[in-house]
């Protein structure tokens, strides 16, 4: 079995834009775009949201969707071979890694893994997918906080720590309030994000509360909240619901053969995307638990590409 100079897994803009570099290095790369995988659709996070506004390239913004297929289509017309498949598991023991999904199995002289995170939801009642989930209900307010409908309307943002309280203050820019809903009576977030909080008289805490409904027709109206040490139910007039309770890096096909920190993110050198596999690469929200954006994920895919360019240019 020949072994693939490149292979990529992962389907957003970490995985095309290192597809894109592989394919126009003639490094022949194929791309495992995955079938639902982390619960995600072929294309990544940015198949789940509206507009995206902050792509540089788009001054009138593009729906996520559409954004998506331009990368998958820019990867294609350079030569890359793409399977929707998912790849199940991966074997760094020997070089050439091995590689299985569902259908195939197959070697490779590199691996770039870019199967990004998934952002933690909760299953409140009128929030899911088919209810207000993207009508007013989103994960990402970077992302989907400037939209219209926020525009001076009550906001809220569920959870304690540093992305919750990020969130909300970036969100006062946009709403008349924004209430902060967390779980306990304590933030966990390090202490400037929390005093970022607490100076910004358009944050208001719900210490020891938690969502039990999201109401609305069309789009989000109100939220339940109940307060976890009276039982006490109250209904707040609210147009955005953000949660900010964390995210789930996609790395448990790795089976434990790379690198992880403590929150399962793989490990990467500084300014670099390599491993601690030689040959093996990661970019994109797998690797990132800070930045998360199309622009920083497309980025880290150009390096890893460079980088396993280089890579094989040594070795021959
Ligand atoms: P992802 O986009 O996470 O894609 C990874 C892909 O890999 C997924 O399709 C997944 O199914 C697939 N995969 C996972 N495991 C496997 C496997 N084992 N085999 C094969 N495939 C696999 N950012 C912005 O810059 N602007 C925005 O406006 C914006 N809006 C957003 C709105 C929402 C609702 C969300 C959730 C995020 C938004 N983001 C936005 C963040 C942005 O989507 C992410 O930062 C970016 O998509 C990360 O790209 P990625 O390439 O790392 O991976
Ligand atoms: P964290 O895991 O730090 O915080 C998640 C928050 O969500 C916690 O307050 C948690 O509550 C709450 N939560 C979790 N599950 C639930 C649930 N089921 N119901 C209600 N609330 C829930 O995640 P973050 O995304 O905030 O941060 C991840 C990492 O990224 C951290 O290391 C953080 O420091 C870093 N980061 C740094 C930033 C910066 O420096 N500017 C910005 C953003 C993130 P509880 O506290 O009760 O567990």
């Amino acid at each position: 079995m020949t072994a693939h100079k490149v292979v990529i897994i992962g389907s957003g803009p970490a995985a095309h834009t290192a597809a894109i570099y592989a394919a126009r290095a003639e490094l022949n790369p194929v791309l495992f775009e995955g079938f639902m995988a982390g619960g995600v659709a072929a294309g990544g996070q940015l198949t789940t949201t509206t507009d995206v506004e902050n792509f540089p390239g788009f001054p009138e913004g593009i729906e996520g969707p559409d954004l998506c297929l331009r990368f998958r289509a820019q990867s294609e017309r350079f030569g890359t071979v793409i399977h929707t498949e998912t790849v199940n598991s991966v074997d760094f023991s020997s070089h050439p890694y091995r590689f299985k999904t569902d259908e195939r199995e197959g070697t490779a002289e590199t691996i770039i893994l870019a199967t990004g995170a998934t952002a933690k939801r909760l299953p409140v009642p009128g929030a899911r997918d088919g209810e207000l989930w993207q009508r007013g209900v989103s994960a990402c307010a970077v992302c989907d906080g400037a939209l219209p409908g926020f525009r001076n309307k009550p906001l809220a943002v569920i959870g304690g720590g540093d992305s919750a309280c990020e969130e909300a203050s970036f969100l006062t820019k946009f709403g008349s309030k924004v209430y902060l809903v967390h779980r306990r009576d304590e933030l966990r977030a390090s202490k400037i994000m929390q005093k970022r909080v607490f100076d910004n008289p358009k944050i208001e805490i719900l210490w020891s509360q938690t969502v039990e409904e999201a109401k609305g027709d069309e789009f989000l109206e109100s939220i339940v909240v109940k307060d976890a040490k009276t039982g006490d139910l109250k209904e707040l007039e609210c147009s955005g619901l953000f949660f900010a309770i964390g995210h789930k890096p996609n790395t448990d096909f790795l089976d434990g053969q790379i690198e992880l920190d403590e929150d399962g993110y793989i490990i990467t050198a500084p300014d670099s995307t390599q491993t601690n596999v030689p040959g093996v690469y990661a970019a994109g929200d797998v690797q990132d638990k800070k930045w998360r954006q199309a622009i920083t994920a497309a980025g880290s895919g150009c390096m890893s590409a460079l980088e396993a360019e280089h890579f094989l240019a040594t070795r021959e």
